[in-house]
């Protein structure tokens, strides 16, 4: 009796070969430019204590409360699959001392969880990078992180995200601004959905945040978070104002802006694109200048950012841009006795000596030309090698053109190598 399917987990993609180029080339792109701007890697756990995330992400946010993969495991340990990146990042630089007198400027790629509904930019295992700096307090910084992520779309040549900044000012006027939302919301409770009304309960501030188009007008009126700032964020925000205008990179101040976890202050912003519904946002960042005490360590100013790479594919694939294959650029044809493929093995390694950047695929497994051919051609290669027995004999090597019009050529071996370097 055939055996049943094992399917993968709802939510959880498998990335097939014919994505990865496109995932490659995104990472490569992002990861040369936080290079550039001298950002190191950090790799972290995907498992952490359950207790980081709760005190971190905060115990009444959707992330805690009803998206995380949390277990007991054989030692009765609680423990969470990471929804984000930085409560691990944090726990990491407090426990291995990576922000005692140091500024740090760090990056990290991998996968998330959240148990969402899933759709089209939503899933339940997906992909950021995302970058932290500690040690810095000026809205300088703050400004480096947008330019950088600015950089990012620029290189790959996206132009229709937009950039909206926000600030929530200091833990006390956030306090101030909560019971004034209270109040305002309070009033309107009937016109409340169920997440909001369990919001003005729990976290006020999040109802801004809502997805929900029928709370949209009562949002829009509710007092605003910007009229409330202290002093000195109002300094804060104002001066990473001047440093956007001054690099030119366009923004929009959006009062509503409060981001899905608790740990922000001052300096909010996202990256929005109306190409993918309403999963739109594509980056997402701040400064959180309160967790790594929270956490357990000292006071230390932080900001940070994580971007959706799934959303960002999604993106690329939907532009008319290019799409980046991995096709070889040769394949290679053996046909003929146990010594053509000895000499074409070791010919192909001599290939790869001289020509490390050549993508060469040797035809293994006894076949046709016929059907070594159609290989070829369905690999994608521009060029086909071939070496049968009458090569074999003279020491040649037949180049074949497969996307152009070009006439076949015969080589000696040994010319082989020089006639590869010369092709564009
Ligand atoms: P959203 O409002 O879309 O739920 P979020 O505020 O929960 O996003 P963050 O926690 O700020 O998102 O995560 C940063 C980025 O990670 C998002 O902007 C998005 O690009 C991506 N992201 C978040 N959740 C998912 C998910 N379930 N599937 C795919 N990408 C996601
Ligand atoms: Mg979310």
């Amino acid at each position: 009796m055939a055996k049943k399917l094992i399917s993968s987990v709802r939510g959880m993609n498998d990335i097939l070969p014919e994505q990865t180029p496109i995932w490659q080339h995104v990472e490569a792109i992002i990861k040369k430019v936080l290079d550039s701007y001298g950002y190191q890697e950090i790799r972290l756990p995907i498992l952490e204590a359950t207790e980081l995330f709760s005190r971190s992400i905060g115990e009444v946010t959707d992330i805690v409360e009803k998206e995380m993969f949390s277990f007991t495991d054989r030692n009765g340990d609680n423990l969470s699959l990471r929804p984000e990146g930085t409560a691990g990042c944090v726990r990491a630089g407090i426990q291995r001392g990576l922000f005692h007198n140091q500024i740090q400027r760090l990056w990290y790629i991998g996968q998330m969880f959240r148990h969402e509904r899933p759709q089209q930019g939503r899933y339940r295992q997906f992909h950021q990078i995302g970058a932290e700096v500690y040690g810095l307090d000026g809205p300088d910084i703050d400004a480096e992180i947008i330019l950088m992520t600015a950089r990012f779309w620029q290189q790959l040549g996206l132009d229709s995200l937009e950039l909206q900044i926000n600030s929530l000012g200091s833990t006390e006027a956030r306090i101030a601004y909560r019971q004034k939302l209270i109040d305002y919301f309070s009033d309107y409770q009937e016109q409340l959905d169920d997440d909001s009304q369990r919001r003005l309960r729990t976290n006020p501030l999040r109802i801004l945040d809502s997805k929900n188009p029928q709370m949209l007008p009562l949002i829009k009126t509710a007092p605003q978070l910007l009229d409330c700032l202290d002093t000195e964020s109002q300094e804060h925000f104002a001066q990473l104002r001047e440093l956007l205008d001054e690099t030119g990179v366009k923004y929009q101040v959006n009062p509503c802006l409060v981001r899905g976890l608790d740990y922000y202050n001052r300096t909010v912003f996202e990256w929005i694109t109306n190409d993918l519904g309403t999963q739109g946002t594509i980056c997402a960042g701040g400064r959180y200048d309160s967790l790594v005490e929270q956490i357990g360590g000292k006071t230390i100013q932080a900001v940070g950012f994580a971007l959706g790479l799934e959303r960002l594919v999604l993106m690329l694939l939907q532009s008319e841009l290019p799409k980046p294959n991995n096709a070889p650029d040769a394949y290679f044809i053996i046909a003929g006795n146990e010594q053509v493929t000895k000499q074409g093995l070791h010919l192909a390694e001599l290939l790869r000596d001289a020509l490390p950047n050549l993508r060469l695929l040797v035809n293994c497994g006894k076949s046709s030309f016929k059907s070594q051919f159609k290989r070829a051609d369905k690999s994608g290669a521009s060029l086909a090698l071939i070496l049968a027995e009458d090569e074999l004999i003279n020491q040649k090597i037949t180049l074949k053109y497969l996307r152009e019009k070009r006439p076949q050529v015969i080589l000696e071996q040994s010319e082989l190598i020089n006639y590869l370097k010369n092709l564009d």
